[in-house]
């Protein structure tokens, strides 16, 4: 089925970055036609790590929309407010509250765009089609739906990133973080041995939840590094997520890039916060005083194999001492690979671009190495004859790589980014490029984006 309407805007995703778009489109006064495309069947903010106790790792008040107006009738306290929970919520004079809390939040924000949000589409293939009113993208949908657009603004988050050896062994007792509580739903058994791979702060938290469990008899904690490290919370560091950071970070050469993110990994990844890590050791010198080997800690290892049926248990998991190359071997009902996102980039483990690109690649302006050149506005130079309007790609929240650790993983630049990109879809060239064959790449915004991201 196709919907015969030429939207300005077509979100994909209506995630955290997508509904701070929503946001900003209403409050900085766009009047065009937009509309979001989410896969779930209801709005949800990482329901699958909806832990008992976790709370958020973000200051509130850098929410969807305070950072740009604290008068908007989106923000955090004015969720606290409407609920009648303010007081106390202040009385808990808590740091930060807890993620079921800001989910309740987010969700109270999407409720308000419902009517511009189709839920339970899944977003397979975006293309440039020729219409009538000249070329426009095309988003094409699980279901068989399809939606043309003028601007795209791609808002998915990023793929989980599955080790090499895993990859033959997902299914019911080997899965991702990214689906934790529906997969232990289903699970039936007693006693289950459970291996977590990880050393992040989703990998702590659920160990934590696994020990709670009572169908859960042993946790192993599998980490190459030397156990839990305590996140870099410093607020030097922390000024990665600060708009200024941005503007300094992306002119910067692609080595420096890599260096500082190298250097401040620690702010985001393979690092948890003191209040888990303070939880499990003392949790863990509990069952030591008790002589109990419910929770043990496999440090400086990584799983080398995964051999499904082995051992009378689910899976034999051979593991390798990564300085001593020593192998052994751990029989799990279930492993929880709790190993983060995959980047965008060159390395071994990264995607050269979001999959969703694959349809648009070769009309995507492309840098020395390759990948697609993001200007600072989040937009990638598209390729176009003739259109309505030049046709342009944003990418929400997928540019770390370009932009800085604060993109691809934080709620506390939202705001300011979804305010950038607004403020590049409000800024339309004078030239409405026609049938004349007239390119649109000529059009005078178009090519200051191209400039920008290939320098
Ligand atoms: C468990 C967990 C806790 C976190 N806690 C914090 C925190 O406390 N503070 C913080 O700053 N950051 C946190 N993060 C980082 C997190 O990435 C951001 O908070 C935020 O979720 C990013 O928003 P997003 O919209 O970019 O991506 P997502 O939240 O991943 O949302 C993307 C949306 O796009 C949809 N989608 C994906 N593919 C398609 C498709 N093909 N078609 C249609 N829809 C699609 C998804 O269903 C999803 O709803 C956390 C991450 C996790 C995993």
């Amino acid at each position: 089925m196709t919907d015969q309407q030429i939207y300005s805007v077509l979100g994909v995703g209506f995630g955290p970055a997508n509904l701070s778009l929503a946001v900003t489109l209403e409050e900085l006064g766009w009047t065009g036609r937009s509309r979001f495309v989410e896969r779930a069947g209801d709005f949800q903010w990482q329901d699958e790590q909806l832990i008992a106790g976790a709370d958020i790792q973000n200051n509130p008040f850098r929410d969807l929309t305070m950072p740009r107006d604290t008068g908007s009738r989106y923000t955090f306290v004015n969720y606290l407010a409407s609920q009648g929970r303010l007081t106390d919520y202040l009385h808990l004079n808590t740091k930060f509250p807890l993620r079921r809390e800001y989910a309740g939040y987010l969700r109270w924000v999407a409720d308000a765009f419902r009517g511009s949000v189709d839920y339970g589409q899944s977003a397979t293939r975006l293309s440039v089609v020729d219409t009538a009113a000249g070329e426009v993208f095309r988003l094409e949908t699980g279901s068989g739906r399809e939606y043309l657009g003028e601007k795209v603004v791609i808002g998915t988050g990023r793929s989980p990133r599955i080790p090499a050896v895993f990859q033959g062994s997902l299914g019911s007792s080997v899965f991702h973080a990214t689906r934790y509580l529906s997969s232990m739903r289903r699970l039936k058994g007693r006693d289950l041995k459970v291996a977590v791979v990880g050393g992040s702060q989703s990998a702590i938290e659920i160990v934590l939840d696994l020990l709670n469990r009572p169908d859960v008899g042993q946790v192993v904690s599998v980490q190459r590094g030397i156990g839990f490290r305590l996140k870099d919370t410093s607020p030097y560091s922390r000024r990665v997520f600060l708009p200024e950071f941005i503007d300094y970070f992306y002119p910067l050469p692609s080595e420096a890039k890599q260096r500082i993110r190298a250097e401040l990994r620690s702010i985001n990844y393979a690092a948890c916060d003191q209040d888990v890590i303070d939880r499990l050791a003392s949790v863990q010198h509990e069952y030591e005083l008790m002589g109990s080997d419910r929770l043990r800690m496999m440090t400086f290892s990584e799983v080398a194999e995964v051999t499904p049926h082995a051992g009378g248990a689910v899976n034999r998991l051979t593991v390798r001492d990564v300085h001593h190359g020593t192998l052994s071997a751990y029989d799990a009902d279930v492993v929880i690979l709790a190993t983060g996102f995959r980047d965008f980039g060159l390395g071994p483990d990264d995607e050269h671009y979001h999959p969703l690109l694959e349809g648009v690649a070769d009309r995507l302006a492309l840098n020395d190495y390759g990948l697609p050149a993001v200007a600072r506005d989040y937009s990638v130079p598209v390729k176009q004859s003739y259109g309505p309007r030049p046709l342009r790609l944003y990418l929400n929240g997928l540019c770390e790589a370009s932009h800085g650790m604060g993109d691809a993983g934080a709620l506390a630049v939202l705001s300011a980014r979804s305010t950038d990109i607004v403020e590049s879809l409000m800024l339309e060239p004078d030239a409405v490029p026609g049938r004349d064959g007239r390119p649109a790449a000529d059009g005078l915004l178009t090519e200051r984006l191209r400039d920008e991201a290939l320098r």
